[in-house]
């Protein structure tokens, strides 16, 4: 234990009484028809920190009907972009008013640390914000050159109801990549957030209604995958799904939303690499891999899981990044001062633990870390920092998701094999390059297969840079003015101005 940095002080109480989480229907909190209800239990320190409603398809089918109804009744839609930007900015003004609040559970459920949560909670503010801007800018295009009296207008409409699906590691932040952009565009929306963190997305309804949403434009139902999610991919009601979470469930949705042909927008996995080339900056480049690794105890769809570093710097390099490791600081995630919180479920501790062992087995050699790690008076749902080098590119620990505090480092000669490196991977989310010479950085970028680069740094992000995948990543965009165009719908209008449309039928 002496080699790492543990906090295993507090500076904040645990709650008394566990949050009560409920569904949000037609602008009511209710419980489920047959009161079942689910329990969280934090993954730092073991308590049970809310009891949410448990949804079935009754509380899926009523929210999905309230949604199309208030779509189609115009309440939300025919509603100017002025008036609907200025509910958006009120919902952001009072998330921030709410922050302590909403951090405090998303760390008690997700078990990462409060420093975290309070940041996620004042970007997701920005993203309300931002999302209001773009209220008003919806235009269309027309043509006015098409002969004679010929008027065409291209409209931009809103795409209908949307079915919006969150997984547990960012729920509040991820919530808001999507839920503001449909709303901004006019849809109307359910919502399901991961079964294992409702609550921060329960506490939005109260804000919602505070902040003048009609009744009935935002419904929200807590609950599993099956049956909850599955009926909002799949009912005739829904125009689209906008899904984050894993490859594997976003091929599924694809499937069943096929059906019926809704639109499809996803945010899925990644096994992104960092590409260190011996001119970059070492030391801000061993930081930002800590980072890249570290953040939400690698439990994040941006992880740079995978290093791809030069042979001439590979020893030099790998020691800072060893040594930075040790004194990054993990432990209790309600101290301001921890970096690193707990992992969500025993299971996918066990998980990691599981992909580490695999990789020994099969040859990698472990630099740092490797197992388990209990926080004296906390818990011991953590992991240790981990390093492995000797990583081969056919090993499942470099092809697969691990989503925990793992780093595999692999190295390169040249340019062409870094990029054929970073881009070996089923995924498409993100990759990044460090160097000083501009060439390499444009070139690296040209050529990866990532629906974000960053060069010279990671995990930049800004409400109006749009974010998604390639490959198997996912599809669609999300935030910017790219995500945003995906809750609209294209319409084509034709007029003839006067009376100058020739008859079809010879009547002479
Ligand atoms: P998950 O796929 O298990 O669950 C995500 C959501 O889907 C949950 O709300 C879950 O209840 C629901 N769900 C499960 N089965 C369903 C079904 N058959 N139909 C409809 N909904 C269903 O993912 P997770 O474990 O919650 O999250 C981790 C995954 O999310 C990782 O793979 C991570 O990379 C990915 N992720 C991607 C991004 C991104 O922006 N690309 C961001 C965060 C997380």
């Amino acid at each position: 234990m002496k080699d790492l940095n543990i906090v295993t002080d507090t500076q904040l109480a645990l709650p008394d009484t566990p949050y009560r989480a409920c569904h949000f229907i037609d602008g009511q909190r209710v419980d489920s028809a047959e009161g079942r209800t689910s329990e969280r239990v934090s993954p730092s320190h073991g308590v049970v920190v809310s009891r949410a409603a448990l949804g079935g398809e009754a509380e899926a089918e009523a929210a999905i009907r309230v949604a199309r109804a208030a779509f189609d009744d115009g309440r939300w839609s025919r509603l100017s972009g002025r008036v609907r930007a200025i509910v958006l900015n009120r919902v952001a003004d009072l998330i921030e008013a709410n922050a302590e609040r909403l951090a405090l559970m998303e760390t008690l459920e997700s078990g990462k640390p409060i420093t975290q949560a309070r940041a996620e909670c004042s970007g997701a503010a920005d993203l309300w914000r931002y999302a209001a801007s773009l209220a008003r800018t919806v235009h269309g295009d027309s043509h006015n050159t098409l002969g004679g009296d010929v008027l065409a207008m291209v409209l931009k409409e809103p795409i209908g109801v949307v079915s919006i699906i969150t997984p547990w590691n960012f729920p509040f932040w991820i919530l808001s990549q999507k839920l503001p952009f449909a709303l901004a565009a006019g849809c109307t929306c359910v919502v399901k957030p991961s079964e294992m963190t409702p609550s921060t997305t329960a506490m939005l309804a109260e804000l919602l209604t505070e902040a003048g949403l009609p009744a009935g434009v935002c419904n929200i139902v807590l609950g599993c995958g099956n049956p909850v999610g599955s009926l909002m991919s799949t009912h005739e009601a829904v125009d689209m799904v906008s899904f984050t979470g894993s490859t594997a469930v976003g091929k599924t949705i694809t499937k069943v939303a096929g059906e019926t042909l809704k639109k499809v927008a996803l945010e899925l996995g990644g096994k992104n690499a960092q590409v260190i080339f011996g001119d970059a900056d070492l030391e801000s480049a061993a930081d930002a891999v800590t980072f890249g690794v570290y953040f939400n105890v690698g439990q994040c769809c941006n992880s740079s899981s995978r290093i791809i570093v030069h042979e001439d710097i590979a020893e030099e390099f790998v020691a800072r990044v060893v040594a930075l490791s040790r004194k990054v600081a993990f432990g209790n995630p309600l101290h301001p001062d921890t970096q690193v919180g707990a992992i969500v479920t025993p299971e996918h501790q066990a998980k990691i633990d599981g992909y580490v062992r695999a990789a020994v087995a099969a040859g990698a050699e472990l630099c740092l870390g490797g197992e388990a790690l209990d926080v004296p008076g906390v818990g011991a749902q953590f992991y240790r920092p981990t390093v492995l080098r000797n990583v081969t590119p056919d090993m499942a620990i470099a092809r697969e998701e691990v989503f925990g505090p793992v780093l595999c480092v692999l190295t390169f000669q040249t340019l062409d094999e870094a990029i054929a490196l970073s881009n070996d991977a089923h995924y498409g989310l993100s990759a990044g390059v460090w160097s000083d010479n501009v060439h390499t950085c444009l070139e690296f970028s040209r050529r990866a297969q990532a629906g974000t680069v960053w060069t010279n740094t990671w995990m930049d992000g800004f409400s109006e840079v749009t974010f998604g995948g390639m490959k198997q990543s996912g599809q669609g965009r999300e935030i910017g003015s790219y995500g945003f165009e995906e809750f609209l719908e294209v319409k084509s209008v034709v007029m003839r101005l006067g009376r100058t449309r020739q008859p079809w039928v010879k009547t002479s």
